[in-house]
């Protein structure tokens, strides 16, 4: 898989990328990142990527010119069919320029994605979709934005990192950048592992590991992740939970399962109404909640 980042900062991404399972999954070949400097598709004397607003009001504009030759560097075309994709799906109307023509190319291919506060909500099920594509060009807007054109004719999706506004849509790359990246087959050394983490799929069918033995984890199916620990099992004045030290793998995913229902529950409910529920789930939360009331 392949990100290519259009900014007018390159130098803002030097180690950002070169830390931890960012840094490996390139070293490895699985993953690779192009900084494209904007001010490269330039043509005048003073490199100008901006300019004033039509219609007055603050600020400058990211102008569309050096962002179009940017984009064709890349082989990226203006859309020629619909505008926004739905990114729940992973077709779209640009194609890799010189990738060989095979079924998985036609149906990976490359989306363009415009950071923008405007933009949808970057989740993890969006991060789980972007994982499956073969290449992601994400644009990093400064200023008051980025001429609007550039999203009309060649953005798949206005991503939003959060409901804040950021200086620059390069944090908000970086962001992008790895949580994708961390959901590419063979980048998390446990294929699985990213189903256990907060939002994660559900896993009705995984009670088992590879060896056959029972999990005591269980997919988060969209809900928080339970808390973790580690030694000492006494740290100032506080045992961790001795169900994790008995060795009985289903108690264990039975607590956990209590702890992501009762963390989700207490930080974000909002994530009650989308996840998969068991009617254990169910049960567990109505109790938590009449707990909670009394
Ligand atoms: N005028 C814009 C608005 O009110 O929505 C804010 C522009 S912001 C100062 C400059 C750039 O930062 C944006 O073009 C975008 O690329 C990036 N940006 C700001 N907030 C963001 C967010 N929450 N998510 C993603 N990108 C963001």
């Amino acid at each position: 898989m392949r990100f290519e980042i259009i900014t007018i900062f390159p130098a803002f991404f030097a180690g950002i990328f070169e830390h931890g399972i960012v840094r490996r999954a390139q070293t490895e070949g699985l993953v690779g990142i192009g900084l494209h400097d904007l001010r490269a598709f330039t043509h005048d004397r003073h490199r100008t990527v901006d300019d004033r607003p039509f219609g007055g009001g603050e600020g400058m504009v990211l102008k569309p010119e050096p962002l179009a030759r940017a984009l064709k560097s890349l082989g990226i075309e203006a859309k020629t069919g619909e505008h926004e994709c739905d990114p729940t799906h992973a077709v779209n109307s640009h194609s890799m320029e010189g990738a060989p023509a095979s079924e998985a190319d036609r149906r990976l291919g490359a989306r363009v994605i415009l950071l923008s506060a405007q933009g949808r909500p970057f989740t993890q099920a969006v991060a789980r979709e972007l994982a499956k594509v073969e290449r992601v060009v994400l644009i990093c807007g400064r200023y008051e934005g980025v001429d609007e054109r550039i999203n009309e004719l060649y953005c798949d999706m206005e991503l939003s990192i959060g409901d804040y506004v950021l200086s620059g849509g390069e944090l908000a790359a970086a962001v992008v950048v790895d949580a994708i990246m961390r959901l590419v087959p063979g980048v998390l050394g446990n294929e699985a592992s990213g189903e256990f983490e907060s939002f994660g799929a559900a896993d009705a069918e995984i009670s088992t590991d590879e060896q056959g033995v029972p999990r005591s984890q269980h997919g988060a199916g969209g809900l928080l992740d339970y808390p973790h620990y580690t030694r000492p099992a006494e740290f100032a004045g506080l045992r961790a939970p001795d169900v994790l030290m008995n060795g009985d793998h289903l108690q264990i995913r039975k607590w956990r399962r209590e702890q992501q229902l009762r963390k989700t529950l207490k930080n974000r409910p909002d994530l009650l109404e989308n996840a998969s529920l068991s009617a254990e789930d169910r049960r567990v939360l109505e109790a938590m909640r009449k707990e909670g009331a009394e």
